[in-house]
């Protein structure tokens, strides 16, 4: 079976406080989005991968990707929002693969350990996989700034990138949905009634979101070079 992946990258890093998308911010020299490539070459399970990047950077995005991934990478104009860009994503792979992942090109260093175990899963049968972390904090559930409840956080767990699909699954979902701002593609799965499995998350395919996720990223990379 052949896989794709969808890396939206279009985000404009606000939080981040950069100057720059945040796909294209650098992180130990090179930007973000090459490292989550990285991650998924280097799993060697990602037979074609699709960027979807901030429209007006997309010369400069094709430009920071090594020349050996030339066949192997494409860059795309995502959308206005996350789901759009995946949907762009989508459209534009060819009929050749069965099975899809959608990586979040801002969780740079998820271990290809984690791509593997997602692709797995999905090869054993799973229509729709996601990778998942326990939940360590205690959550409590707020309204105008009072605690109403605290949550059991048993059952609650924190999702990650790349998630998977059977193709057929992600296109069905995106194709029956009209909600804009679904933060993961699982999700719109689950409201059309699709049935989405687990594997075990990486700590370190944390997102990264703020400055101090930025630090954090250089001190892993830092720790998996000694
Ligand atoms: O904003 P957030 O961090 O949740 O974005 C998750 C991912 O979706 C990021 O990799 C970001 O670049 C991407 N994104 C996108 N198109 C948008 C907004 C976000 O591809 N319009």
């Amino acid at each position: 079976m052949s896989t794709a992946a969808i890396v939206p990258a279009a985000g404009s890093g606000v939080r981040l406080g950069a100057d720059r998308p945040k796909a294209l911010v650098l992180l130990a020299g090179e930007p973000l989005v090459v490292h989550a490539l990285r991650a998924l070459r280097d799993s060697e399970v990602v037979d074609r991968v699709v960027i979807a990047g901030p429209p007006d950077r997309l010369d400069e995005l094709s430009a920071a990707l090594p020349s050996a991934w030339s066949g192997w990478a494409q860059v795309i104009a995502g959308g206005a929002v996350r789901q759009a860009s995946v949907a762009a994503g989508l459209e534009s792979l060819s009929g050749d693969h069965e099975l899809v992942l959608v990586h979040d090109a801002a969780r740079a260093l998820v271990p290809p350990a984690v791509v593997i175990r997602v692709v797995d899963a999905l090869l054993a049968g799973a229509p729709a996989v996601i990778p998942v972390l326990p939940v360590s904090d205690t959550v409590k559930r707020l309204r105008d700034a009072r605690v109403l409840e605290t949550v059991d956080r048993t059952s609650l767990y924190a999702v990650q990138t790349p998630q998977g699909f059977r193709r057929d699954v992600l296109a069905e979902a995106h194709a029956t949905t009209t909600e804009s701002e679904a933060t993961d593609d699982a999700g719109l799965v689950e409201r059309a009634g699709g049935e989405v499995c687990v594997v075990d998350g990486a700590a370190e395919a944390f997102k990264i979101t703020g400055p101090l996720d930025l630090a954090l990223a250089e001190a892993v990379l830092s720790s998996r070079r000694h």
